[in-house]
């Protein structure tokens, strides 16, 4: 089954480079994970800017990036 990540958040889909079985599909300007071949490793969730880091960074100050805040 085709699970709808995004509608393209990013011009190039980082998530999509990283998919070790190719599970991740770019299809009709959405990119979509193919349930049946994913292996649930994680590592989409661990470059896509929408899912990891552009939140987790996002509230964070220069402080804390300097190991200060
Ligand atoms: S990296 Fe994430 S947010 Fe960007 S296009 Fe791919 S799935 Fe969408
Ligand atoms: S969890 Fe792993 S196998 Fe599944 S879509 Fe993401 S990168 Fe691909």
């Amino acid at each position: 089954m085709l699970n709808t990540i995004c509608k393209h958040n990013c011009k190039d889909c980082y998530a999509l480079l990283v998919c070790a079985v190719h599970a991740i599909k770019d299809q009709q300007g959405s990119i979509y994970v193919e349930t049946e071949e994913c292996i649930g490793c994680g590592c989409c969730r661990t470059s896509c800017m929408e899912f990891s880091y552009d939140k987790a960074l996002k509230d964070k100050t220069v402080e804390w990036l300097k190991g200060v805040g």
